[in-house]
């Protein structure tokens, strides 16, 4: 079964947590848009992934919604200590998030997580260019528009652990 076969990766991929959602359950909001626009990440108008780019909320919401579940995965980061210990940790959340990639590259399923496209070292959404790969692209839950801090809540994860744990969360759809 498909969702045993994706459980079994997540839990080999190394990530914490799991919940198995229904696409329903996914939280869309035009508040994750605006924060966007605000352009932190610098990805705003220039990742294919991002806002405005990505299309509409109406748009993104089919993206999703067009798979009937989901598994909502995270990884726990640690944001306290010396640097050393804090670039490993997201070293290992990267290696995580390579595995899940790779090991369901031929599943029929969509896998999203934090931050822009980045198949290509550089989008083309930076040179008003269409994306060289559309069936490649790898969007973000936060520029898809999602409220990923009340989905971790409403689904009791961790979202921030208190002692200098944060979560990065990811989404495979199926
Ligand atoms: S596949 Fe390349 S061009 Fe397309 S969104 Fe990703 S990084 Fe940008």
């Amino acid at each position: 079964m498909l969702k045993d076969e994706l459980i079994r990766i997540i839990k080999e991929a190394g990530f914490d947590e799991y919940r198995e959602i229904s696409s329903a359950d996914i939280i869309f909001s035009e508040a994750v848009f605006a924060e966007c626009a605000k352009n932190t990440c610098g990805n705003y108008g220039k990742n294919h992934a991002c806002p405005p780019k990505s299309g509409s909320m109406e748009e993104n919401r089919a993206r999703f919604l067009k798979y009937d579940n989901g598994l909502l995965i995270s990884k726990l980061v640690t944001m306290k200590g010396e640097i050393e210990e804090m670039m490993e940790s997201f070293k290992e959340m990267g290696e995580s998030l390579n595995k899940l990639r790779e090991a369901t590259e031929d599943m029929p399923v969509m896998v999203a997580g934090p931050g822009g496209c980045n198949v290509c070292p550089e989008c083309s959404a930076k040179n008003d260019e269409p994306c060289r790969f559309p069936d490649k692209t790898r969007y973000s839950m936060e520029g898809s528009g999602m409220d990923i801090m009340t989905m971790s809540m409403k689904q009791k994860m961790t979202y921030n652990d208190g002692k200098g744990g944060l979560g990065y969360f990811f989404m495979v759809m199926y």
